[in-house]
């Protein structure tokens, strides 16, 4: 909604900092534009109607005065707002958008579409990482500032000097701190350990040198010598802060990893109560809607929400997907090998080349689906692999062809749980009408999962916090996955969950599914008579 050259491109968070600054010294000449037109009448040109950000965005260009003022303003007179709950659940963004926007939680309703997400966004917003290379990059931006261009006399100069030197130092120091202190497996770094190294090194408060550091480019923004990679510089500013912010907090931790010759420094939020809970407790109510967060009950422990009331609508697919568990096939770690990859590959051959219609495979993640799908054989069908860093419009290209096979056989589409096959997109119709979900996504053992494991056992006990930090996320993508079949009170589909461990996760899936039983994988044409009579009898009545 910005448009500053400079600043439009940031990070919405940035973008807004910065904002702040330049309308404060009146630098930004939309802004000032703004001020000047008559917002009544700016008003009264919208007209009524819903002011879709687009609209504002054209508006404000056409005219040469700030969009996002304008939106501002019109929330301000607005009863109904529609945003990312991204920008309430962090905090920071939260305090700017409600002055702006003149609103008070206490008055407000809040409802949250899509709420499965929430637990995740929240502590996503309430962690933050940087990198060496993100070090060097600020270094470089850092060093390419001309202390005499920014100085307006003597003592000035002598100042910024002495706050670029000593900022110079800290970053070599912080760059070089994570070099040695990084092994090759990840490793746990606190923040207390990593000011004190820092100090002992460097015989200089963190604190005080951050303060040089935001003075120093502060200024060289204000006088028109903005730092070239201002990105990486707030961003830098925003992680020391939240490190500082976090160090005797244990609701956060602190880790070291490595990706090639980069070494990351993590601050981890373990509990998203954090983001979740004060959102909560300020509003005069909040509306949690999803048709995937089963059971509710943990939603509701988890986010930290004092009191609440549940309703349930029954979906108008409600019953329409089916759903057979079928054993003696699994991606648990300590029954992974060549063999039961080659078992499961061959399950997936035998039953996918044998189907007339567009079926999906859905893995724990890409390692699993890459040992699988090289042992498959035999499908003579249309085959899309949903590969790592793939852009989207990749994606998107392979999902529509995908989605147009069911006119000719149908095609084979696989993916990871939690991926972008899987999640925002959907499949009506013959577009998809069997799924195959193997293994059970439980995040992988990491530092992160081992300390929410102990943090939550604490806090919940030994079994709550299993279930919280392993098999509520892992059923949350099942779940997701389950939903892509149905959009619609035509909607339909099959869904095989290969994995003997669902028998034991059943209370964790949708309600709406209906449960047909337990299969043994080697009945291979029992499970294929079951998929193809559903298909053909919801086919026959749509
Ligand atoms: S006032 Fe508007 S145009 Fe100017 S910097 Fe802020 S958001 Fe950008």
């Amino acid at each position: 909604m910005c448009l500053l050259e400079s600043l439009r491109r940031l990070p919405y968070k940035i973008m807004v900092k910065l904002c702040e600054t330049y309308k404060a010294k009146g630098m930004c000449p939309y802004h000032l534009a703004f001020k000047q037109e008559s917002t009544e009448r700016l008003l009264e040109t919208l007209k009524g109607g819903i002011h879709h950000a687009d609209r504002l965005y054209k508006l404000g260009k056409e005219l040469g005065i700030c969009p996002h003022e304008l939106s501002l303003e019109v929330a301000k007179r607005s009863r109904v707002i529609a945003l990312s709950y991204l920008y309430l659940l962090d905090s920071d963004l939260r305090k700017v958008l409600l002055i702006n926007m003149d609103k008070t939680l206490d008055q407000a309703i809040l409802i949250f579409d899509e709420a499965h997400n929430v637990i995740e966004v929240a502590q996503e917003v309430e962690s933050t990482s940087i990198t060496t290379k993100d070090i060097e990059s600020v270094l470089t931006s850092i060093k390419e500032i001309k202390v005499g261009k920014i100085a307006r006399n003597r003592e000035e100069f002598e100042e910024f000097s002495k706050y670029k030197y000593a900022v110079v130092r800290a970053l070599k120091v912080m760059r070089q701190l994570l070099l040695e202190k990084s092994t090759r497996e990840e490793k746990l770094y606190s923040a207390k350990e990593f000011i004190t190294d820092f100090e002992l090194k460097t015989r200089e408060s963190l604190l005080i040198v951050m303060d040089y550091l935001e003075r120093l480019v502060k200024t060289a923004v204000l006088r028109r010598r903005r730092p070239r990679n201002m990105l990486s510089i707030e961003e830098f500013i925003d992680f020391l802060n939240k490190l500082i912010d976090t160090t005797y907090d244990e609701r956060y931790v602190h880790v070291l990893s490595h990706r090639g010759d980069t070494v990351i420094y993590s601050v981890y939020c373990i509990d998203p109560q954090v983001a979740i809970k004060p959102i909560v407790e300020d509003s005069f109510i909040t509306i949690h809607m999803s048709a995937t967060l089963s059971p509710i009950s943990h939603y509701v422990e988890i986010c930290g929400i004092p009191k609440s009331v549940e309703f349930k609508v029954r979906p108008v697919y409600a019953g329409r997907v089916k759903a057979l568990i079928v054993e003696g096939l699994t991606t648990a770690y300590e029954e992974r090998s060549e063999e039961m990859y080659s078992r499961i590959a061959d399950f997936l051959s035998e039953i996918t080349s044998h189907l007339d219609c567009n079926t999906a495979i859905f893995f724990p993640s890409y390692e699993v689906m890459n040992e699988v799908f090289s042992r498959m054989k035999h499908i003579e069908k249309p085959i899309f692999v949903e590969r790592r860093g793939e852009s989207t419009r990749e994606i998107e290209e392979k999902i529509k062809k995908f989605k147009e096979c069911w006119r000719s056989g149908g095609g084979l589409l696989l993916g990871v749980l939690g991926g972008r096959t899987c999640e925002g997109v959907d499949y009506p119709g013959r577009e998809l009408e069997v799924e195959i979900i193997v293994g059970v996504p439980y995040p992988e053992p990491s530092l992160t999962t081992y300390a929410q494991m102990k943090y939550y056992e604490a806090k919940y006990g030994k079994e709550r916090a299993f279930e919280y930090v392993y098999k509520v996320p892992a059923m949350r993508k099942v779940n997701q996955a389950i939903g892509r079949l149905v959009r619609g009170p035509d909607d339909y589909g099959v869904v095989l969950l290969v994995d003997s461990r669902y028998k034991a996760l059943m209370e964790y899936l949708v309600d709406w599914i209906n449960i047909l039983g337990t299969q043994s994988y080697e009945r291979t044409n029992r499970i294929l008579e079951s998929i193809t009579s559903i298909i053909r009898k919801f086919r026959q009545l749509t």
